[in-house]
């Protein structure tokens, strides 16, 4: 998987959304799609809508996990914390996003000492604001 530039602050991710209520809802953006073309895990977006992820993911009506698209959930592992722990609410059987990625993410400085945060520069400010 593509290395990430920074662990701790990057790129936003947007979640694809369609008005069907049965479509899994999709991730985009972040370091593994900054164009927005095409889903995180490779599904055509066409049609759907873009929404920042700090507008959905927290919300109750979309914590459960079978509204997502797992292989984007999975891809999403590989963005920073920032925009990770935006799905901390979303339900899956063990446990949440938050306890299952986001806490054992911040769990780790203090385990493996070695291995602190990587923290470089702040994306570039265009990517802070979408430009379509
Ligand atoms: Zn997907």
């Amino acid at each position: 998987m593509a290395s990430i530039p920074n662990e701790l602050t990057g790129p936003r991710v947007y979640v694809a959304v369609d008005d069907k209520k049965s479509a899994k809802m999709h991730l985009t953006g972040g370091f593994h799609k900054p164009e927005r073309d095409k889903a995180m895990c490779g599904t055509s977006i066409e049609g759907k809508t873009l929404v920042d992820a700090r507008d959905i993911a927290p919300h109750s009506e979309y914590q459960d996990s079978d509204l997502w698209c797992i292989r984007c959930i999975g891809i999403l592992d590989f963005e920073p914390l920032d925009q990770k722990i935006l799905f901390s609410a979303i339900k899956f059987q063990p446990g949440t996003y938050g306890d299952l990625v986001v806490v054992r993410h911040l769990q780790r400085p203090s385990k493996l000492k070695t291995h602190p945060f990587r923290l470089t520069n702040a994306p570039p400010r265009k990517d802070w604001r979408i430009v379509k």
